[in-house]
């Protein structure tokens, strides 16, 4: 069902349906999505697979939707699940928490999610829309947008033009087309940087991501899938100050471990940097509106905060999958059935979103603030919420399928239990 114009006649110009900006992992699963609804899709963005030490923890939503989409098979093969989620209090407070540990059957999941690595994913995404007929990829900037109620419109930073009746914003932090749009965005940053590595290493992980909470913020270790040689491997997201950043950064790569082994304690014993250190400073954005006339935005044009709780991409697919739900059935030659969807889509986001910035950003300034009544009502939450059966596993849930409507790429189960763990 396609309903793009034909514009055979003049060179250059481009036609479709939905325009999307953008080709991060956000941009590529909505070609994906918009496709699979039927819409003519064109994607615009270069293909970055560089991102140094860099995983995604995607949830069993997001798993759905990837499933639902036929894209799982392919990623599957770079990726290991994590059946279990350890919090250690490393803080040094005088109010310390037992480890607490969640495990995924309690919910009765067999994984909470799958980690992979980033540029894998987007290797995989990027290749699966070149070879999906209803999706155009266009390896190439967007220098320019128009957005009116007749169409869209944008200008490839190489000449060409591109002539769309929606366009997806999924360029990221900067969104042009977001500026574009007049939508205001408050933003704000933390003495933080989240280093990033991927690691080999002695001991199994036994599919279990664990996080120390520390004074800097997070480290956190998520399983990696093995490979031949080294079986074993974890990625590491460590929240650090600037100052310590550049320490650790400029250290010999023998000295990086050992620093990274004692801050774990030697919990996954002698440790092996597999990949280059990556260093990203850590922010947040709010945006005033999540849509504009014929456009809306999606993931980190939408929202930005750091990696807690690995919820930046998840809640990614949740706008997608919700912006898919808004627009389906709309003729895309009305802009009163477009601007009724994004009524909805506006409406339906700014709870999701806004539980996500707000509630990393409390458990991000919990561990920085060194204050003992936070360091109470902190050790007090986790306590609470951990000893208590319902409330643990509604926690739980909340984190790998949040409650509300679910959208419909969202929906299906999960897939029959899997025989054993895939570490080595
Ligand atoms: C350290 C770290 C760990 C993380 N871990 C997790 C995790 O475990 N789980 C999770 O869910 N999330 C995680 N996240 C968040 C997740 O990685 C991001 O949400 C996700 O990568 C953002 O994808 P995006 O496509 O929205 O943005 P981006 O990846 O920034 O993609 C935007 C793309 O648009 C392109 N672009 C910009 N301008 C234009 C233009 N004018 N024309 C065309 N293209 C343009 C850019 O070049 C870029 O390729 C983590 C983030 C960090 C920093």
């Amino acid at each position: 069902m396609s309903q793009a114009n034909a514009k055979d006649a003049e060179p250059h110009v481009i036609a479709c349906d939905v325009l999307v900006a953008g080709a991060g992992s956000a941009g590529l699963s909505a070609a994906h999505a918009f496709a699979a609804q039927g819409r003519k899709v064109v994607i615009v963005g270069k293909i970055e697979t560089h991102l140094a030490g860099r995983t995604v923890a995607l949830f069993e939503g997001s798993l759905r939707f990837y499933r639902a989409l036929g894209l799982w098979p392919r990623c599957a093969a770079h990726a290991a699940p994590m059946e279990g989620i350890r919090m250690i209090d490393d803080t040094g407070s005088i109010f310390p928490t037992s480890p607490k540990e969640f495990r995924s059957r309690e919910i009765d999941l067999d994984a909470f999610g799958e980690n992979i690595e980033n540029n894998a994913l987007v290797a995989e995404l990027a290749q699966a829309a070149r070879e999906n007929p209803a999706i155009t990829l266009i390896e190439d900037l967007i220098d320019f947008f128009e957005l009116n109620f007749s169409g869209a419109r944008a200008r490839l930073a190489s000449g060409g033009r591109i002539e769309a009746q929606f366009i997806v914003a999924g360029e990221g932090r900067n969104s042009q087309a977001r500026q574009i749009a007049g939508i205001t965005v408050q933003t704000w940053s933390y003495p933080q940087i989240a280093l990033t590595a991927l690691l080999a290493h002695d001991k199994p992980h036994h599919n279990i991501s664990t996080e120390f909470h520390k004074r800097s913020g997070p480290f956190t270790f998520v399983p990696l899938r093995g490979r031949e040689g080294a079986p074993h491997r974890s990625s590491l997201v460590w929240l650090v100050s600037p100052r310590d950043a550049l320490r650790l950064q400029a250290l010999p790569p023998n000295m990086l471990a050992a620093e990274i082994e004692d801050e774990s304690h030697g919990l996954l014993g002698s440790i092996r940097l597999d990949d280059p250190l990556g260093a990203f400073p850590m922010g947040a954005m709010k945006t005033s509106r999540v849509t504009g006339t014929r456009m809306a935005l999606i993931g980190e044009s939408a929202h930005l905060f750091p990696p807690i709780g690995a919820q930046g991409l998840n809640l990614s697919l949740r706008d997608i999958a919700n912006l898919v739900d808004c627009l389906e059935g709309v003729n895309l030659d009305e802009p009163d059935e477009i601007a009724r969807a994004l009524e909805t889509y506006e409406r339906q986001r700014a709870r999701d979103i806004g539980l996500r910035i707000n509630g990393v950003d409390i458990l991000n300034r919990s561990l920085l603030i060194h204050a003992l009544p936070v360091d109470f009502a902190r050790a007090f939450a986790l306590t609470f919420f951990s000893a208590f059966g319902p409330l643990r596993r509604a926690l739980m849930r909340e984190g790998v399928t949040p409650h509300g409507p679910t959208p419909k790429l969202m929906r299906a189960r999960p897939p029959v239990r899997r025989p054993a763990a895939r570490e080595a």
